[in-house]
């Protein structure tokens, strides 16, 4: 008898990018989206556009605001522009309608983070490939104390051991996470700020690879002058 060996090789797998650049980061306080603003000068989208490249993804989607021509000339590794939604989940339904016929993996990923390490994408992916989950993203564990307040009163100290934070990119079995976010990603009732949270919300099989601290997403002034610290020193 002979027995199928299940593994597969990631990198033989069709996988497509999604990154995301359709929200207008307004909370940094800039006067156009910050994803297209010139970090060491070059657009802060670019930093991701060149990390994927690396990996030699099937193809890589930008979600884009709908005006993106008056900040941004797309690099010329972005195979395919969809439009951004009004929310993030929104976006995101876009990206994963815009996968084409056949893909098996897929790499959701916001802009914002330059600085992801892609040994996390990499082991994730295998992970994905040995049909081990059907979502992943990269964590680091939490560091500091936490404290759950509700309406100014403190209710609990979750224990810090238990909690991580998650990052992107988020990995998943395409067909499935699609499944998932035609199902749950329009409904105003769920509040997703991530989509590993929408894979759970749908009973994917979900877990986490080993992401960095150095991940951060680029959220505020101060986080865009760390980062341009960050580049200088060579990271
Ligand atoms: O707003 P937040 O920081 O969570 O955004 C994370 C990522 O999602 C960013 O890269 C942003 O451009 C993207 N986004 C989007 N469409 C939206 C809102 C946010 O693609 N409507």
């Amino acid at each position: 008898m002979v027995i199928k060996n299940k593994k597969r090789s990631a990198s033989k797998m069709k996988t497509a990018v999604i990154i995301l650049a359709g929200g207008h980061g307004t909370r940094c306080g800039f006067p156009r989206p910050k994803q297209f603003l010139l970090l060491g000068g070059r657009p802060l989208i670019d930093y991701s556009v060149e990390k994927f490249l690396s990996l030699h993804p099937g193809i890589i989607i930008a979600v884009l605001v709908n005006n993106y021509q008056k900040y941004y000339r797309p690099h010329p590794g972005i195979s395919l522009i969809a439009p951004g939604g009004k929310e993030r989940q929104a976006s995101v339904l876009n990206g994963l309608s815009s996968c084409p016929a056949g893909t098996e993996l897929v790499i959701i990923h916001d802009a914002a983070r330059p600085f992801f390490p892609l040994a996390g994408v990499r082991a994730g992916l295998q992970l994905l490939a040995n049909d081990k989950y059907d979502g992943l993203a990269l964590a680091s564990p939490a560091v500091d104390s936490l404290v759950e307040v509700n309406d100014g009163e403190i209710v609990s100290f979750p224990d810090r051991k238990k909690i991580y934070q998650t990052q992107t990119p988020q990995l998943f079995q395409y067909p499935a996470m699609l499944k998932a976010c035609q199902k749950l990603c329009g409904q105003k009732s769920f509040a997703f700020t991530d989509d590993l949270s929408v894979a759970y919300a749908a009973g994917l099989r979900c877990s986490l690879v080993e992401g960095s601290q150095m991940n951060f997403k680029i959220t505020t002034r101060f986080d865009w002058e760390l980062a341009g610290q960050l580049l200088k020193t060579g990271f």
